[in-house]
């Protein structure tokens, strides 16, 4: 009997708890967990799943997450509560003997900054206790990286350039929104852009690199060079990779928008004093911004992510590859009541717990998706939601 505990119960908990509900196969004791109660409950009567227990929990707060654990006793964490309580959560694990799944890496509150290096510390202390923590298993990162993984396995004697391209081509009808979290993704898309090119990082002013790239089924869009977390762990775990990029199509508004709110100071996140209490202007910005989870209803279009690589095929010969997803936001809406942002990061993620559960990808240690076999991974997103398309030896822009 495996027990999974899901903590936080935003736009990506929503799809996490609806698609670990169709799978009692799998996962037959579900707990959700979060700092607002009301929401978990809300979700389980949602979900129409009586055995769903719901509980209440501040993941900052390591001895509350252990009081938690003991209580619940689950096999393995889902944590899509927000980057900030990666750590705490992998604490309370270790002290309770749980096994550790996310979809985005730690980053401080106070610095806008996020790389594996906090995680990646805990590998020995999580082999010793025999435990298997699965960083990053979102889409992006997540089923990036097992695109990746499997080109390298199926396809390719030696990958040269990978570019992760991400498209939202969806319209929810409001003026500004953020697809996720509002305050971790304007920290995000605001830093400067960074990519690897031969051994080293190369920095870029934000969004100061931009072409149009054309998306099936969608058309051409303005693409704009990011950093995106899993460069980091994929150029260490495919050496051969001479450059590695992140692209992210936005609209003109959007980039309007956000300029905007950096320039009048509300991308701040340092704590400010206002009216004798303090308050930190991005945290202040996403009370006021339409929520996530909120866009579902009347979002329309479709996302196309997915990776471009080149290099020498299986065959020796020189091959180009694209591999990608295309979903669309109100099939999405109607299975779960999330939009495809939230979809694409959830669906992964009750995935790679399905992995640790059966035992594809258990082992103990610290590890990012690409380190796993991608097979069994790449089967079970056809058939849970996310199916994929390959094309060969076509122009790929880049
Ligand atoms: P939301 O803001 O919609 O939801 C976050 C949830 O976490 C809320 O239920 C919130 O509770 C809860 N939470 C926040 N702080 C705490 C805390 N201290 N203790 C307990 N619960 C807490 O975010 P999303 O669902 O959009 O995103 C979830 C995660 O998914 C984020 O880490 C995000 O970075 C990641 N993500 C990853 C992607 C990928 O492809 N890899 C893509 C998109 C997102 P409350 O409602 O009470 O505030």
């Amino acid at each position: 009997m495996s027990k999974v505990l899901i903590i936080g119960a935003g736009g990506v908990g929503t799809v996490v708890a609806h698609k670990v509900s169709q799978h009692p196969e799998v996962f037959q004791n579900i707990v959700i967990a979060s700092r607002t109660k009301e929401k978990c409950d809300a979700l389980a009567k949602a979900i129409g799943n009586p055995d769903i227990i719901t509980d209440s929990v501040d993941a900052d707060n390591v001895s509350e997450l252990v009081a938690l654990f003991k209580k619940h006793n689950p096999d393995i964490v889902i944590n899509v509560a927000l980057p900030y309580q990666d750590l705490p959560i992998m604490d309370a694990c270790l002290e309770c003997g749980v096994n550790y799944l996310d979809t985005a890496n730690y980053e401080p509150k106070d610095e806008a900054k996020f790389e594996y290096s906090w995680q990646w510390a805990y590998r020995d202390r999580f082999k010793e206790a025999g435990l298997t923590a699965i960083l990053g298993c979102g889409f992006d990162p997540g089923v990036s990286g097992v695109y990746t993984a499997y080109a390298a396995k199926h396809h390719f004697k030696e990958m040269h350039t990978l570019d992760i391209v991400d498209c939202n081509a969806g319209n929810h009808g409001k003026a500004f929104a953020t697809n996720f979290n509002p305050e971790i993704n304007i920290r995000e898309v605001t830093q400067k852009g960074k990519y690897y090119e031969n051994g080293k990082w190369i920095y870029t002013e934000p969004h100061e690199i931009h072409k149009p790239l054309t998306y099936p089924n969608i058309g051409a869009r303005e693409s704009y060079l990011l950093y995106h977390e899993e460069l980091e762990s994929l150029v260490k775990n495919f050496p051969t990779l001479r450059r590695a990029r992140f692209w992210m199509t936005f609209g003109q508004e959007y980039l309007t928008h956000l300029r905007v709110i950096q320039n009048i100071g509300m991308a701040r996140i340092d704590p400010i004093m206002y009216n004798g209490v303090e308050i930190v202007p991005i945290q202040f910005l996403k009370a006021v911004l339409p929520n996530p989870k909120d866009l579902g209803e009347n979002y329309e279009g479709e996302t196309s992510i997915g990776c471009r690589i080149s290099g020498i095929g299986k065959d020796g010969k020189p091959l180009t590859y694209y591999i990608y997803n295309n979903c669309n936001h109100h099939e999405a809406y109607l299975e779960t009541g999330a939009q495809a942002v939230s979809y694409t990061t959830g669906v992964p993620a009750a995935i790679g717990a399905m992995m640790f559960l059966t035992g594809k990808w258990k082992r103990p240690g610290v590890y990012n998706v690409e380190e796993f076999d991608p097979d069994p991974f790449m089967e079970k997103l056809n058939q849970m939601g996310l199916p994929w398309h390959e094309e060969f030896n076509i122009d790929l822009e880049l």
